[in-house]
């Protein structure tokens, strides 16, 4: 962005007399990654007061800095805006550069696939478009304000993901950055713990259409009942449908994968054969709401293949790793509820990749009084006619290993809950150049570590 003192003391409705012409460009809450111009904002936590470091944000270039009204000492001789609480001035601040700013709003929700999605689809835009587009997992109601505050004037398309862990967060973020473009990218179980049961996680995704635009245009997962049944009921929405079913406004039939990626064939609003650089059948899903998304905008059908010919993603989802020893690993490791490792799971019993296929799961966290459950389920996902090893790592995946240790012999099944030599060892010893190895975990879990050793 670039406004002065003077606009910002404004949105904040704080009369300010002093270096109103100081020019603002962009927002940072952390001085270790903050930019020449930014304007500080210290938050005080129970443990660190963000106070401390406003000499410090200076020191390094930013231009202003927010100042609690009642926290003693503030800097003399330089640009502070003094508030009441720094959060809500934040969201004040984000809501009043969303209201003045000409792009066009995309936001992206849903149980897994949000930052698949808003890469695909930013980055497929990124050759017509100026894009930008939520920095790593800036997703809730502080990263939400951020992203926007650090918008440029002339961005033309920006897209915003949106996460949450219970009601009424959504609501809060849509309001704030009022897309023109909504989409849910599907239905997992990720916060059953905080939802109760799929129909509340559903409802939370679709408090979206609360802040769309009155043209927006809410994309949606077709392939989920609950999203048809919540769009069923409202008569004044715009909605496109998009997944595997032949009932979606956007159907992708017969994919193939290859070491490079998936090529596929859509009907409905688009038409015939597309590729993306990226692996799995989830990522296709996620690449047709992106296609729906160009189309709304404006992209013509051979711009939007030149554009996802061209995507790339953000590390540690379905990545492949080759390594010297010519395993080639599967890093998704960035995250994992019940519907994407099924997914991942099934993207490996399915490839034609290699022939001979390992897991590599840790723990699901945050499942809720039901985790033990929905860790034996993936016992039923797993075929053992296909996938040659399985090593198990953490607490809960004591649970799965229960459920597989009659269907795998003792050598091509291991559990651990130690660390994550255990499992370096045993992928030396049976591990080749035939292997594909899938990394998949909570983020807790941090499997990813397994990489290092190879
Ligand atoms: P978070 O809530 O952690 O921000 P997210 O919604 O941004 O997650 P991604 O980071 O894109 O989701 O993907 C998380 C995991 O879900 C990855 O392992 C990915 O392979 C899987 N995944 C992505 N899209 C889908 C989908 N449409 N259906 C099922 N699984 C998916
Ligand atoms: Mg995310």
């Amino acid at each position: 962005m670039k406004r002065t003192i003077k606009e910002i003391a404004n949105w904040l409705s704080i009369d300010s007399k002093d270096f109103i012409d100081t020019v603002v460009t962009g927002v940072s809450i952390d001085t270790r990654t903050i930019s020449q111009g930014d304007l500080f904002i210290p938050f005080r936590g129970e443990s660190v007061n963000g106070h401390k470091f406003v000499e410090q944000a200076f020191e390094k270039g930013a231009a202003a800095s927010l100042w609690l009204k009642d926290e003693p000492n503030p800097p003399k001789d330089k640009p502070i805006l003094f508030v009441d609480d720094a959060e809500v001035a934040l969201q004040q601040m984000a809501r009043a550069y969303r209201n003045q700013h000409k792009a066009k709003f995309i936001g992206v929700t849903g149980s897994n696939g949000k930052t698949s999605s808003k890469d695909i689809l930013a980055s497929m835009l990124t050759p017509f478009y100026k894009v930008q587009k939520t920095l790593g997992n800036f997703n809730n109601q502080l990263g939400l304000p951020i992203t926007l505050l650090n918008l440029d004037e002339d961005t033309e398309i920006a897209v915003l993901e949106m996460g949450m862990s219970g009601f009424g967060e959504i609501e809060f973020l849509t309001k704030l950055a009022k897309p023109h473009y909504a989409i849910i990218t599907n239905i997992g179980e990720a916060h059953m713990q905080d939802l109760g049961s799929r129909e509340g996680i559903a409802k939370a995704k679709f408090e979206i259409i609360q802040g769309l635009n009155q043209e927006g245009i809410l994309f949606y997962d077709g392939d989920e009942p609950l999203l048809q049944h919540l769009v069923g009921k409202e008569t004044n929405l715009q909605s496109k449908s998009f997944g595997f079913q032949g009932t979606n406004d956007l159907v992708a039939t017969s994919i193939e994968t290859t070491e490079k990626g998936s090529r596929f064939t859509v009907s409905g609003e688009l038409n015939g054969e597309f590729f993306i650089p990226v692996l799995g059948k989830h990522q296709v899903k996620n690449t047709l709401n992106a296609m729906l998304v160009g189309k709304s905008i404006g992209l013509l059908e051979e711009q939007i293949r030149q554009g996802l010919a061209q995507v790339t993603l953000t590390d540690m989802r379905m990545q492949l790793v080759p390594t010297e020893k010519g395993i080639l690993f599967i890093n998704d490791a960035y995250n994992a509820a019940p519907t994407s490792m099924t997914a991942a799971i099934q993207f490996v019993q399915t490839t034609s990749l290699r022939e001979d296929k390992w897991l590599v799961l840790g723990d699901m966290l945050e499942l809720g009084e039901n985790e033990k459950q929905f860790h034996e389920q993936i016992a039923s996902v797993i075929d053992e006619s296909k996938i040659s090893r399985v090593c198990l790592f953490g607490p809960r995946m004591k649970w799965l290993y229960e459920q597989l240790k009659d269907k795998f012999a003792e050598t091509n099944l291991l559990y651990t809950n130690e660390d994550y030599e255990q499992i370096v060892q045993f992928i030396n010893q049976y591990a080749d150049d035939q292997s594909l190895i899938l990394l998949k975990g909570s983020r807790g879990m941090k499997l990813e570590t397994i990489l290092k050793s190879f």
